[in-house]
């Protein structure tokens, strides 16, 4: 069983099953990117959604018969008996966890909802899009009015 549905698992789940392992990937759905638009500095899918990236991968998972559970890991015995936020229950010999990280930011009115658009954290993904641009922005309400 694989925790968690973002990149990482999805990789993992993929190396698992080329073991000829039985897998399921359970994912709650809420990676970490996703208030980004695009994804930048990942060869080949430069400017790709991430969003969409998760579809292909899951499909790829999929085809190579892996099982795709829509779901949150609740509770997890040694065992291992895995039991989901809906009272879904399933049973694995092994459990891969890979659920990421969550930001938390501070807790300043607008900051959660331009978190990853126009308020960026990463000078990999982000910065380098808007380097050398005026330390300002468009949206409404700006008082510098820099654009
Ligand atoms: C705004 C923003 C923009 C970014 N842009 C880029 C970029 O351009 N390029 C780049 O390379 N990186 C970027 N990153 C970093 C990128 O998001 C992470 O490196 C990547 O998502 C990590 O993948 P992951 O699989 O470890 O975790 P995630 O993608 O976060 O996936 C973890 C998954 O586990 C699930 N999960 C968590 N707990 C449970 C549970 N109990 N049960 C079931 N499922 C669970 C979550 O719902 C989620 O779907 C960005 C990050 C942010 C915040």
């Amino acid at each position: 069983m694989v925790v968690g549905g973002g990149a990482a698992d999805l990789t993992a789940a993929m190396v698992l099953l080329r073991a000829r392992r039985l897998v399921a990937v359970v994912d709650a759905g809420a990676p970490r990117n996703a208030p980004a638009a695009a994804m930048r500095g990942f060869l080949s899918r430069d400017g790709m959604s991430p969003r969409d990236l998760v579809t292909v991968c899951r499909g790829e998972v999929a085809g190579c018969g892996g099982t795709l559970v829509d779901g949150t890991v609740a509770s997890a015995q040694p065992g291992f008996h895995a039991r989901l936020a809906d009272g879904t229950e399933l049973w694995a010999r092994r459990i891969l966890v890979a659920t990421g990280l969550r930001d938390e930011v501070p807790d300043i009115p607008g900051v959660r909802e331009r978190w990853g658009r126009d308020l960026l954290h990463c000078p990999y993904c982000h910065g380098h899009k808007v380097r050398d641009q005026p330390p300002c922005c468009s949206h409404t309400g700006c008082e510098r009015g820099v654009s």
